[in-house]
């Protein structure tokens, strides 16, 4: 049963005045619940709570984080087929979808319990004393993990479970022992109200501090901004668009104490096609990208939406059978009409610009708030002269490139923004010879993939998801995975601090058995 209410903390809210609805884009009318946009007033209760959560859940061990994660991730799968209908409601996507979302999810909340159970990922290192070193004593010194304070989560129109709620940011920020308000997104507001409220049930089972999550609803900036804002904010996970990620770090910037934005943006996804692997493998080629360019109608921060080659007969025959491939693709729903809006105007901007040319542009007629997958091609010089054509058109599409040499193609890559991933087709000798370009192509993305497609990011302690800006913020962190949780900590240490005071991380007997640092040596030992 949706309430509509914002969750401050443990407690239901409805103060506000400004109501919005959810949008069904499958089958174009409003969903009926009505959702309470958070007032000032509700917003600033839900930080002074995390602020005084904050106080004792940076405090609870490991083992208790791990229990309050699972129960999570359970809460979430006894929601059952209410949150799956939820979920197809407000975004379009079908069942088969919603699913694999969910089994992400639950299973990135399961990683990081396994993660804060084991506890080593504080990263415990000592440097014992030597009062005989001359000239001067060496202190007792002490170095661990420590997390930043209250978080705020934005999660993508996207990803309505993986990237939001009790998504990768809210499950590796709880982990770090960092209180999370959700500022829960317009499109699935319904979808966040479920998850919130398996996370507050599993937070009341496993004794939780109340304010150790809230739920706030908006239909526009001015909650998130307001939030940002707050003194008592310290970190904020973003992932979304590149103006809002970029407004939200402005004004980070902004703030007397400036505090960090982790926004994962978007990204148009180079992928380059060198010669031989052309010759032999065109029409298989031409298959799998339709394929990738219209998954999830290419609605993915991943999506492929540059393809680069050196100008021949070869590339002009792969162009039309990606042309033909990608037409055969039945157009599906967008998440919403203004996203549907969104990519039209966009894919009109792109088509607009002089010396493109429109390969594949689906014409028939198709259900509203339906996209029209579209292929455009263009000659390197062109592109390089427009930076227009650099920019992501959030949908299914794909731009692809005919360079004149191997030089212009890397003159390209070198003046491409920043990027989630970079892929190569080529033949397993043919790599080698282009040792340049690899380089630059490394230089430009956080994930280099080697003849596969970019879509598709495999949660694992491997994985960097993030990149130069504008993909990320912050180059040297990842979104996904168990390093995720580096985001959320800052490291800190003890000097000649009495043992019995440590903590447990850190005291001589190692009553956690961790795996720590000690004077240079990785050891699980006591001291
Ligand atoms: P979005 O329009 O940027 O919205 C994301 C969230 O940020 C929403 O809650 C939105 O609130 C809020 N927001 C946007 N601008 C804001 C501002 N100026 N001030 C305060 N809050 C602001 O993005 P989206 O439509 O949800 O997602 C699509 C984009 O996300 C695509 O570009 C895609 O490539 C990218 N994406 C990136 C990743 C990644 O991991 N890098 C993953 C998935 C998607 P309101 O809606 O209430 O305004």
């Amino acid at each position: 049963m949706i309430t509509g209410k914002n969750r401050i903390g443990y407690r239901y809210s409805s103060e506000g005045t400004v109501t919005f609805k959810t949008f069904n884009p499958l089958l174009n009318f409003e969903n009926e619940s009505v959702f309470y946009e958070a007032s000032d007033t509700e917003i600033n209760e839900a930080v002074r709570l995390a602020d005084e959560a904050f106080k004792n859940y940076r405090t609870i061990p490991g083992y208790k984080k791990a229990e309050f994660l699972r129960s999570i991730a359970d809460e979430i799968l006894n929601l059952d087929d209410a949150l799956i209908h939820m979920y197809c409601s407000e975004s379009g996507l079908p069942e088969g979808r919603a699913k694999g979302e969910r089994g992400r999810t639950i299973g990135q909340l399961r990683m990081f319990a396994d993660l804060v159970e084991n506890g080593s990922w504080v990263e415990a290192t000592i440097d014992t004393a030597n009062p005989d070193r001359t000239p001067l004593p060496k202190p007792d010194l002490r170095k661990m993990l420590i997390p930043l304070g209250p978080v705020v989560v934005f999660g993508a129109s996207n990803f309505p479970l993986a990237y939001s709620t009790a998504g990768g940011d809210t499950a590796s920020a709880l982990a770090a022992g960092c209180p999370v308000i959700v500022k829960s997104h317009p499109m699935h507001a319904g979808t966040g109200e479920l998850v919130a409220s398996a996370i507050l049930k599993a937070a009341k089972s496993n004794g939780m501090p109340d304010g150790v999550f809230s739920n706030l609803n908006s239909s526009g900036i001015e909650v998130g901004t307001i939030l940002v804002k707050h003194p008592n904010i310290k970190a904020v996970g973003f992932t979304g668009s590149i103006n809002g990620g970029r407004a939200l770090f402005n004004l980070s910037s902004a703030r007397e104490e400036p505090i960090p934005v982790f926004a994962e943006m978007g990204s148009i996804n180079p992928v380059i096609i060198l010669p031989q692997a052309l010759k032999t493998k065109s029409a298989d080629l031409a298959k799998t990208y339709a394929s990738s360019i219209t998954l999830g109608t290419g609605q993915f921060c991943t999506n492929p939406g540059l393809i680069l080659g050196i100008e021949s007969g070869e590339l002009s025959k792969f162009i039309d059978s990606l042309s033909m491939e990608i037409l055969k693709k039945e157009p599906n729903c967008m998440l919403h009409p203004k996203i549907k809006w969104s990519y039209d105007e966009n894919k009109d901007v792109a088509i607009s610009q002089s010396q493109t040319m429109v390969v594949a542009n689906y014409e028939q007629d198709v259900e509203p708030n339906f996209a029209q997958q579209a292929l455009l091609t263009v000659r390197g010089d062109t592109f390089l002269d427009n930076p227009q054509l650099h920019h992501e058109v959030f949908g299914p599409f794909s731009l692809i490139v005919q360079c004149k040499s191997i030089e212009q193609l890397e003159q390209i890559i070198s003046k491409l923004e920043g990027q989630l991933t970079g892929t190569i087709i080529a033949h397993d000798d043919e790599i080698s010879k282009y040792p340049k370009l690899v380089a630059t192509l490394k230089n430009r993305v956080g994930r280099i993939i080697f003849n596969g497609v970019p879509t598709g990011v495999e949660v694992c302690p491997a994985m960097t998801h993030g990149g130069p800006y504008p993909a990320s913020t912050d180059s040297r962190f990842t979104a996904v995975g168990i390093h995720s949780i580096k985001r959320w900590v800052r490291p800190f240490s003890y000097q000649d601090w009495p043992n019995h005071l440590l903590p447990d991380e850190l005291k001589n007997e190692n009553p956690l058995k961790l795996s720590r640092l000690v004077n240079n040596q990785q050891t699980s030992d006591k001291l």
